[in-house]
Protein backbone atom coordinates (compact mmCIF):
# COMPACT_ATOMS: atom_id res chain seq x y z
CA UNK A 1 0.00 0.00 0.00
CA UNK A 2 1.66 3.15 -1.13
CA UNK A 3 -1.08 5.87 1.20
CA UNK A 4 0.64 8.45 3.29
CA UNK A 5 0.82 6.54 7.51
CA UNK A 6 1.84 7.97 10.74
CA UNK A 7 5.21 6.40 11.36
CA UNK A 8 5.30 4.26 13.93
CA UNK A 9 7.28 4.10 16.97
CA UNK A 10 10.87 3.76 16.42
CA UNK A 11 9.95 4.58 12.54
CA UNK A 12 10.87 8.13 10.63
CA UNK A 13 8.88 10.08 8.80
CA UNK A 14 9.74 12.38 6.06
CA UNK A 15 6.36 13.75 5.41
CA UNK A 16 6.21 17.06 3.56
CA UNK A 17 2.69 18.25 5.73
CA UNK A 18 4.21 18.55 9.32
CA UNK A 19 7.95 18.81 10.37
CA UNK A 20 9.05 15.79 13.25
CA UNK A 21 9.47 18.14 16.92
CA UNK A 22 12.56 17.21 18.62
CA UNK A 23 12.57 14.92 21.55
CA UNK A 24 13.39 17.53 24.20
CA UNK A 25 10.38 19.93 22.77
CA UNK A 26 7.81 17.31 23.08
CA UNK A 27 8.97 16.19 26.46
CA UNK A 28 8.66 20.49 27.56
CA UNK A 29 5.38 20.02 25.53
CA UNK A 30 4.03 16.86 27.25
CA UNK A 31 5.31 18.34 31.20
CA UNK A 32 2.99 21.20 30.06
CA UNK A 33 0.18 19.41 29.41
CA UNK A 34 -0.15 18.63 33.25
CA UNK A 35 1.79 22.55 34.78
CA UNK A 36 3.42 24.94 33.17
CA UNK A 37 5.31 27.46 34.66
CA UNK A 38 4.05 25.78 38.52
CA UNK A 39 0.70 26.32 37.78
CA UNK A 40 -2.13 24.90 35.59
CA UNK A 41 -1.58 23.00 32.47
CA UNK A 42 -1.10 24.90 29.22
CA UNK A 43 -3.75 22.90 27.55
CA UNK A 44 -6.59 25.71 29.11
CA UNK A 45 -4.12 28.76 29.97
CA UNK A 46 -7.08 31.74 29.12
CA UNK A 47 -5.51 33.98 26.74
CA UNK A 48 -6.84 36.86 28.74
CA UNK A 49 -4.15 35.90 31.73
CA UNK A 50 -1.27 37.46 32.05
CA UNK A 51 0.85 34.44 31.80
CA UNK A 52 -0.35 34.35 28.28
CA UNK A 53 0.63 37.59 27.65
CA UNK A 54 4.08 36.74 28.99
CA UNK A 55 4.06 33.40 26.70
CA UNK A 56 2.67 35.41 23.38
CA UNK A 57 5.62 38.33 23.88
CA UNK A 58 8.50 36.17 24.35
CA UNK A 59 7.59 34.03 21.66
CA UNK A 60 7.51 37.13 19.42
CA UNK A 61 10.73 38.25 21.15
CA UNK A 62 12.39 35.26 19.83
CA UNK A 63 11.22 35.30 16.73
CA UNK A 64 12.28 38.47 16.01
CA UNK A 65 15.72 37.60 17.29
CA UNK A 66 16.37 34.50 15.19
CA UNK A 67 14.47 35.79 12.37
CA UNK A 68 16.50 39.31 12.73
CA UNK A 69 13.59 41.17 12.32
CA UNK A 70 13.74 44.80 12.30
CA UNK A 71 12.00 47.68 13.80
CA UNK A 72 9.38 48.31 11.52
CA UNK A 73 7.27 45.05 11.33
CA UNK A 74 4.68 43.99 13.07
CA UNK A 75 4.46 39.54 14.56
CA UNK A 76 1.24 38.78 13.90
CA UNK A 77 -0.54 35.54 15.38
CA UNK A 78 -2.94 34.30 13.35
CA UNK A 79 -5.57 31.03 12.17
CA UNK A 80 -6.18 29.81 8.55
CA UNK A 81 -3.26 28.77 7.72
CA UNK A 82 -1.40 29.46 4.52
CA UNK A 83 -4.02 29.20 2.26
CA UNK A 84 -6.31 31.40 4.45
CA UNK A 85 -3.43 34.05 3.73
CA UNK A 86 -3.59 33.60 -0.19
CA UNK A 87 -6.89 35.44 0.49
CA UNK A 88 -6.40 37.62 3.26
CA UNK A 89 -3.18 38.98 2.11
CA UNK A 90 -5.02 40.71 -1.14
CA UNK A 91 -8.10 41.52 1.31
CA UNK A 92 -5.77 43.41 3.38
CA UNK A 93 -3.03 45.27 1.06
CA UNK A 94 -4.90 46.06 -2.26
CA UNK A 95 -6.85 48.62 -2.65
CA UNK A 96 -10.09 48.01 -5.10
CA UNK A 97 -8.31 48.41 -8.17
CA UNK A 98 -4.60 47.71 -7.53
CA UNK A 99 -3.06 44.51 -9.15
CA UNK A 100 -1.18 41.43 -7.49
CA UNK A 101 2.40 40.56 -9.38
CA UNK A 102 2.83 36.78 -8.60
CA UNK A 103 5.75 34.91 -9.88
CA UNK A 104 4.71 30.83 -10.94
CA UNK A 105 7.17 28.43 -10.13
CA UNK A 106 5.37 25.63 -8.93
CA UNK A 107 2.34 23.81 -7.09
CA UNK A 108 1.85 26.11 -3.81
CA UNK A 109 2.41 29.29 -5.93
CA UNK A 110 -0.23 28.80 -8.51
CA UNK A 111 -2.81 28.14 -5.24
CA UNK A 112 -1.95 31.39 -3.90
CA UNK A 113 -2.19 33.21 -7.29
CA UNK A 114 -5.68 30.95 -8.25
CA UNK A 115 -6.83 32.42 -4.74
CA UNK A 116 -5.90 35.73 -4.71
CA UNK A 117 -7.40 36.07 -8.28
CA UNK A 118 -10.65 35.83 -6.88
CA UNK A 119 -9.94 39.10 -5.15
CA UNK A 120 -7.38 40.75 -7.09
CA UNK A 121 -6.29 41.53 -11.05
CA UNK A 122 -2.96 38.93 -10.63
CA UNK A 123 -0.01 39.79 -13.26
CA UNK A 124 1.74 36.39 -13.81
CA UNK A 125 5.38 36.06 -13.92
CA UNK A 126 7.56 32.87 -14.24
CA UNK A 127 11.20 33.48 -12.39
CA UNK A 128 12.71 32.33 -15.84
CA UNK A 129 10.93 34.68 -18.28
CA UNK A 130 12.67 37.55 -17.37
CA UNK A 131 15.61 38.75 -14.87
CA UNK A 132 14.13 37.72 -11.45
CA UNK A 133 16.25 40.63 -10.09
CA UNK A 134 14.61 43.67 -11.66
CA UNK A 135 11.12 42.42 -12.57
CA UNK A 136 9.63 45.06 -15.20
CA UNK A 137 7.22 47.55 -13.43
CA UNK A 138 5.50 48.35 -16.69
CA UNK A 139 2.35 46.12 -15.30
CA UNK A 140 1.84 49.25 -12.86
CA UNK A 141 -0.42 49.71 -10.42
CA UNK A 142 1.00 46.55 -8.65
CA UNK A 143 0.66 47.12 -5.19
CA UNK A 144 3.25 43.95 -4.22
CA UNK A 145 4.98 40.67 -5.89
CA UNK A 146 3.85 37.48 -4.16
CA UNK A 147 6.23 34.22 -4.09
CA UNK A 148 6.69 30.86 -2.35
CA UNK A 149 10.09 31.05 -1.55
CA UNK A 150 9.65 27.20 -1.42
CA UNK A 151 7.71 24.81 -3.33
CA UNK A 152 7.38 22.22 -1.31
CA UNK A 153 5.65 20.00 -3.71
CA UNK A 154 7.84 20.49 -6.67
CA UNK A 155 11.51 20.50 -4.49
CA UNK A 156 12.39 23.98 -5.92
CA UNK A 157 13.59 26.44 -4.20
CA UNK A 158 14.43 30.64 -4.44
CA UNK A 159 18.02 30.35 -3.46
CA UNK A 160 17.93 33.86 -2.36
CA UNK A 161 14.53 36.35 -2.94
CA UNK A 162 15.50 38.24 -5.79
CA UNK A 163 15.19 41.91 -5.60
CA UNK A 164 11.88 43.73 -6.88
CA UNK A 165 10.50 46.89 -7.51
CA UNK A 166 7.48 46.43 -5.44
CA UNK A 167 7.61 44.74 -2.04
CA UNK A 168 7.45 41.68 -1.47
CA UNK A 169 5.19 39.08 -0.05
CA UNK A 170 6.82 35.85 0.65
CA UNK A 171 4.77 32.35 1.79
CA UNK A 172 8.06 30.74 3.81
CA UNK A 173 5.92 27.80 5.10
CA UNK A 174 7.88 25.45 4.33
CA UNK A 175 11.45 26.96 4.95
CA UNK A 176 11.50 29.39 7.43
CA UNK A 177 13.62 29.47 10.03
CA UNK A 178 16.01 27.06 7.71
CA UNK A 179 17.28 30.19 6.08
CA UNK A 180 18.27 33.88 6.80
CA UNK A 181 16.06 36.34 5.40
CA UNK A 182 17.04 39.63 3.49
CA UNK A 183 14.43 42.31 4.76
CA UNK A 184 15.63 44.79 2.18
CA UNK A 185 12.47 44.41 -0.10
CA UNK A 186 10.34 42.35 2.59
CA UNK A 187 6.71 43.60 2.63
CA UNK A 188 5.18 40.65 4.49
CA UNK A 189 5.88 36.66 5.46
CA UNK A 190 3.34 34.37 6.16
CA UNK A 191 4.00 30.70 7.26
CA UNK A 192 1.75 27.77 8.47
CA UNK A 193 3.44 26.36 11.78
CA UNK A 194 3.30 22.34 11.07
CA UNK A 195 6.68 22.32 9.18
CA UNK A 196 9.07 24.74 10.79
CA UNK A 197 7.35 25.80 13.95
CA UNK A 198 5.26 23.31 15.88
CA UNK A 199 2.03 22.09 15.21
CA UNK A 200 -0.76 23.25 12.99
CA UNK A 201 -3.22 25.85 14.22
CA UNK A 202 -0.94 28.74 14.10
CA UNK A 203 0.22 31.10 11.51
CA UNK A 204 2.72 33.70 11.10
CA UNK A 205 2.58 36.97 9.80
CA UNK A 206 5.06 39.19 9.70
CA UNK A 207 4.47 42.82 8.04
CA UNK A 208 5.95 45.94 7.39
CA UNK A 209 3.98 49.11 9.30
CA UNK A 210 4.02 50.85 5.86
CA UNK A 211 1.16 48.44 4.12
CA UNK A 212 -1.08 48.39 7.15
CA UNK A 213 -3.84 50.34 7.05
CA UNK A 214 -5.45 49.41 3.74
CA UNK A 215 -7.80 46.72 4.57
CA UNK A 216 -10.99 46.51 2.00
CA UNK A 217 -14.40 46.49 4.29
CA UNK A 218 -15.09 43.14 3.67
CA UNK A 219 -11.70 41.57 5.68
CA UNK A 220 -13.67 39.60 8.79
CA UNK A 221 -12.76 41.95 11.25
CA UNK A 222 -10.68 38.96 12.58
CA UNK A 223 -8.53 38.60 9.95
CA UNK A 224 -7.39 42.48 9.52
CA UNK A 225 -3.98 42.90 9.96
CA UNK A 226 -4.62 46.55 11.13
CA UNK A 227 -7.08 45.74 13.78
CA UNK A 228 -4.74 42.55 14.82
CA UNK A 229 -2.03 44.77 15.52
CA UNK A 230 -3.86 47.36 17.33
CA UNK A 231 -4.98 44.49 19.87
CA UNK A 232 -1.75 42.21 19.78
CA UNK A 233 -3.38 39.35 18.04
CA UNK A 234 -6.04 39.09 20.91
CA UNK A 235 -9.00 40.29 18.61
CA UNK A 236 -9.86 36.89 19.71
CA UNK A 237 -9.14 33.57 21.38
CA UNK A 238 -5.68 32.89 19.58
CA UNK A 239 -4.38 29.33 18.81
CA UNK A 240 -2.87 29.13 22.59
CA UNK A 241 -1.96 25.71 22.45
CA UNK A 242 -0.13 26.12 18.99
CA UNK A 243 1.94 29.19 20.13
CA UNK A 244 3.40 27.35 23.31
CA UNK A 245 4.57 24.83 21.23
CA UNK A 246 6.02 27.04 18.62
CA UNK A 247 7.78 28.85 21.67
CA UNK A 248 9.43 25.63 22.65
CA UNK A 249 10.49 24.99 19.02
CA UNK A 250 11.77 28.53 18.85
CA UNK A 251 14.12 27.76 22.19
CA UNK A 252 15.33 24.60 20.78
CA UNK A 253 16.55 26.42 17.51
CA UNK A 254 18.27 29.13 19.38
CA UNK A 255 19.74 26.61 21.84
CA UNK A 256 20.74 24.49 18.42
CA UNK A 257 22.73 27.99 16.95
CA UNK A 258 19.61 29.70 15.42
CA UNK A 259 18.87 29.96 11.87
CA UNK A 260 22.87 29.82 10.85
CA UNK A 261 23.06 26.04 12.62
CA UNK A 262 19.59 25.41 10.92
CA UNK A 263 20.37 26.81 7.74
CA UNK A 264 24.16 25.01 7.80
CA UNK A 265 22.26 21.52 8.74
CA UNK A 266 19.72 21.97 5.83
CA UNK A 267 22.45 22.76 3.58
CA UNK A 268 24.24 19.67 4.80
CA UNK A 269 21.97 17.40 4.33
CA UNK A 270 20.34 18.04 1.41
CA UNK A 271 23.83 17.89 -0.28
CA UNK A 272 24.12 15.06 1.09
CA UNK A 273 20.84 13.36 -0.55
CA UNK A 274 21.74 15.06 -4.08
CA UNK A 275 24.57 13.73 -4.26
CA UNK A 276 23.62 10.15 -3.62
CA UNK A 277 21.02 10.80 -6.40
CA UNK A 278 23.18 12.59 -8.93
CA UNK A 279 25.89 10.07 -8.24
CA UNK A 280 23.41 6.78 -8.85
CA UNK A 281 24.12 6.99 -12.80
CA UNK A 282 20.68 7.62 -13.55
CA UNK A 283 18.62 5.34 -11.52
CA UNK A 284 17.62 8.01 -9.31
CA UNK A 285 16.41 11.01 -10.95
CA UNK A 286 16.29 14.55 -9.37
CA UNK A 287 14.27 16.49 -11.35
CA UNK A 288 15.24 19.84 -10.52
CA UNK A 289 17.77 21.80 -11.97
CA UNK A 290 20.67 21.97 -9.46
CA UNK A 291 20.17 26.02 -9.31
CA UNK A 292 16.85 25.76 -7.84
CA UNK A 293 16.89 22.65 -6.02
CA UNK A 294 15.16 22.82 -2.42
CA UNK A 295 17.34 21.98 0.49
CA UNK A 296 14.17 21.08 2.04
CA UNK A 297 12.31 18.82 -0.48
CA UNK A 298 14.34 17.06 -2.75
CA UNK A 299 12.00 15.75 -5.13
CA UNK A 300 13.48 12.30 -8.00
CA UNK A 301 12.19 9.73 -9.67
CA UNK A 302 12.80 6.29 -10.69
CA UNK A 303 14.62 5.84 -13.82
CA UNK A 304 12.29 2.88 -13.88
CA UNK A 305 8.68 4.44 -12.65
CA UNK A 306 6.99 1.11 -11.99
CA UNK A 307 9.08 0.25 -8.99
CA UNK A 308 8.19 3.29 -6.73
CA UNK A 309 5.39 1.21 -5.26
CA UNK A 310 8.18 -1.20 -4.28
CA UNK A 311 10.29 1.35 -3.25
CA UNK A 312 8.31 2.85 -0.88
CA UNK A 313 7.48 -0.98 0.45
CA UNK A 314 10.46 -1.83 1.29
CA UNK A 315 11.28 1.89 2.49
CA UNK A 316 8.41 0.97 5.28
CA UNK A 317 10.08 -1.94 5.91
CA UNK A 318 12.97 -0.06 6.53
CA UNK A 319 11.28 2.43 9.15
CA UNK A 320 11.38 4.84 6.32
CA UNK A 321 7.48 6.54 6.18
CA UNK A 322 6.03 9.20 3.59
CA UNK A 323 8.58 9.58 1.03
CA UNK A 324 5.64 9.30 -1.97
CA UNK A 325 5.92 12.58 -3.89
CA UNK A 326 3.03 15.13 -3.65
CA UNK A 327 -0.23 13.64 -5.12
CA UNK A 328 -0.71 15.51 -7.90
CA UNK A 329 2.79 15.12 -9.05
CA UNK A 330 3.49 11.44 -7.89
CA UNK A 331 7.78 10.53 -7.80
CA UNK A 332 9.01 10.73 -4.31
CA UNK A 333 9.94 13.32 -1.89
CA UNK A 334 12.11 13.52 1.30
CA UNK A 335 11.53 16.26 3.90
CA UNK A 336 14.42 17.69 5.46
CA UNK A 337 12.69 19.88 7.86
CA UNK A 338 14.97 21.44 11.17
CA UNK A 339 13.45 19.16 13.76
CA UNK A 340 14.20 15.48 11.16
CA UNK A 341 17.08 14.09 13.30
CA UNK A 342 20.51 13.08 12.44
CA UNK A 343 19.05 9.27 12.74
CA UNK A 344 16.72 9.46 10.03
CA UNK A 345 18.78 10.95 6.84
CA UNK A 346 21.42 8.38 7.90
CA UNK A 347 18.80 5.96 7.50
CA UNK A 348 17.21 7.26 4.49
CA UNK A 349 21.04 7.12 2.55
CA UNK A 350 21.60 3.19 3.47
CA UNK A 351 18.61 2.84 1.89
CA UNK A 352 19.02 4.87 -0.92
CA UNK A 353 22.31 2.71 -2.12
CA UNK A 354 20.63 -0.84 -0.62
CA UNK A 355 17.96 -0.40 -3.06
CA UNK A 356 20.18 1.09 -6.05
CA UNK A 357 22.12 -2.13 -5.10
CA UNK A 358 18.94 -4.70 -4.98
CA UNK A 359 17.14 -3.59 -8.48
CA UNK A 360 19.73 -0.96 -10.32
N1 LIG B 1 2.22 27.07 1.16
C1 LIG B 1 3.17 26.12 1.14
C2 LIG B 1 4.51 26.44 0.54
C3 LIG B 1 2.89 24.87 1.67
O1 LIG B 1 3.84 23.91 1.66
C4 LIG B 1 1.62 24.61 2.24
C5 LIG B 1 1.26 23.28 2.85
N2 LIG B 1 1.94 22.19 2.42
C6 LIG B 1 0.68 25.63 2.23
C7 LIG B 1 1.01 26.84 1.69
C8 LIG B 1 -0.70 25.43 2.81
O2 LIG B 1 -0.63 25.40 4.19
P1 LIG B 1 -1.94 25.16 5.08
O3 LIG B 1 -2.39 23.76 4.82
O4 LIG B 1 -1.46 25.37 6.48
O5 LIG B 1 -2.95 26.17 4.66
Amino acid sequence: MAGPSAAPAGGHSFSAAAGPLPPEVVDEVAQACRSWRGGGPVLSLPFTSEAFRELQHETQARLRRLLGIPPGYQVLFMQGGASAQFALVPLNLLGPDDAAAHMDTGHWSRRAAAEAARHARVVSLRHDALDPSAPSPDTAPVAYLHLTSNETADGWQWPRLPASPWPLVVDMSSDLLTREIDWTDLGLLYASAQKALGVPGLTLVVVRDELLGRARPSVPGVMNYTALAAADSRLNTPPVFAIFVAHAMLGWIERQGGVPAMAHTAARRSEAVYQALDASGGFYRPGVDPAWRSRINPCFGLADPALTPRFLEQARAAGLFDLQGHPDLGGLRVSLYNGTPEAAVSALMSFLRAFQRNHG
